[in-house]
């Protein structure tokens, strides 16, 4: 798999990825990261960059992943949620048709994904102003809105994509300046535009009712791996592991999933079969 925007390095994209092997310890920093305090940007920054081994042939510094576009990184975190949860998830959604509650599945790994158009990471737009050129929206930019309302984080993410020289446009005026006077149309065309390169990430399912067979869009969480129960049931499988083995907190955590799954099942049967 590949990212769907990717990382520009040296003129080519680099749209490589890869996590680390899913331990208790990676589970541990992700559940941190998700009851830190801070925007949901800086959680979401930490949760990568705590469970990757390298994105885009890089270490995924603070730095590198905060500088993805927003897409890869809400692409990594339903990555991250499948790797934390293997198989099927479990919803449930009220019907406004016949008024039916009812549970369907969600594969995060089956969601619609749009890679880069042609341009990525840049999109040039012909402005009331003139020719202007932006680059998509990364976490950094939703970092710096995070606590500003709608219309002022707007203009404030244009003034950031906003492809200027040392915050100046080439007559001199400012990337503020720039974005203070462009028109509706102006930011229709730009929306536009971006959208046309933007990796996208689809963040909703659809779903039918099985009473009355009404199809629903239900919206899904693309960063749900930041809310998981994780850290609870984690502490529950550690303390049940060392009660059998005697093993430290820091073996525990360093086995995989899946083998720390096993063991667990071993401590369930030896305890079916004492009972
Ligand atoms: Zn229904």
């Amino acid at each position: 798999m590949r990212l769907p925007g990717g990382i520009v390095e040296d003129g080519a994209l680099q749209r490589d990825f890869a996590f680390r092997p899913m331990t208790g310890a990676v589970e541990l920093a992700v559940g941190e990261a998700g009851a830190a305090q801070g925007s949901l940007p800086a959680r979401v920054t930490a949760a990568l960059a705590a469970s990757l081994e390298m994105v885009g042939g890089l270490a995924p510094l603070p730095e590198v992943v905060t500088g993805l576009a927003v897409a890869d990184r809400q692409f990594l975190m339903l990555e991250l949620a499948a790797r934390l949860a293997p198989g099927e998830t479990w919803l449930t959604a009220w019907c406004g048709a016949c008024s039916e509650r009812f549970d369907f599945a969600v594969d995060y790994r089956c969601l619609t994904v749009k890679e880069a158009g042609a341009g990525y990471p840049f999109a040039d737009v012909q402005t009331g102003r003139g020719p202007c050129r932006f680059r998509v929206p990364t976490g950094a930019d939703q970092e710096l809105v995070a606590d500003l309302d709608d219309g002022e984080a707007l203009r404030c993410l244009l003034a950031c994509c906003l492809v200027a020289h040392d915050g100046r446009m080439a007559d001199g005026r400012s990337a503020w300046d720039m974005v203070e006077s462009f028109s509706s149309d102006d930011f229709e065309a730009i929306d536009a535009a971006l959208e046309s390169v933007s990796p996208e990430v689809a963040v909703s399912v659809q779903a039918a009712c099985p009473a009355c067979g009404a199809l629903h869009v239900i919206p899904v969480d693309p960063y749900r791996a930041l809310s998981g129960p994780q850290g609870e049931n984690l502490l529950q499988e550690i303390h049940a592991i060392a009660s059998a083995y005697h093993w430290s907190e820091a073996e525990i955590l360093a086995l995989p999933q899946d083998r720390r799954w096993r063991y667990l099942e071993l401590i369930e049967r030896a305890r079916g079969m004492a009972g």
